[in-house]
């Protein structure tokens, strides 16, 4: 599964970081997930559960924030949202437009002490 392994990594890069910061505990996980980026959030939520035993976030939570998929046109700058990763501007309907923000996976905050 996919999100496993992916979770897999953001617990050990947790687990890091929170060492580096002297932490043994982890209370907190907060992941920034774009709508494009692949991932299934209730899917990272199942393996979070199944894979924090024996981590220092074993009895932490994790918090998901989701990134709406947005893009801007090259042509007249218009900035939306996507509701499919394929769609033309909806001002000038040009096909010419570049992705802002929606193929994040990343760890946006821990707290641990
Ligand atoms: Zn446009």
């Amino acid at each position: 599964m996919h999100e496993a392994s992916l979770m897999q990594s953001v617990l050990e890069e947790a687990g890091r970081q929170a060492g580096a910061h002297g932490c043994s505990v982890i209370h907190l996980i907060r992941l920034r997930v774009g709508a494009l980026s692949g991932v299934v959030p209730e899917a990272l939520e199942f393996a979070f559960e199944a894979l924090k035993t024996g981590t220092p976030a074993a009895a932490g939570r994790l918090e998901i924030e989701r990134v709406p998929a947005r893009a801007r046109c090259r042509v007249c700058a218009r900035e939306f949202e996507l509701e499919d990763p394929a769609q033309p501007c909806p001002t000038c309907g040009t096909w010419d437009t570049v992705l802002v923000q929606g193929r994040e996976l990343e760890l946006a905050r821990l707290i641990a002490e």
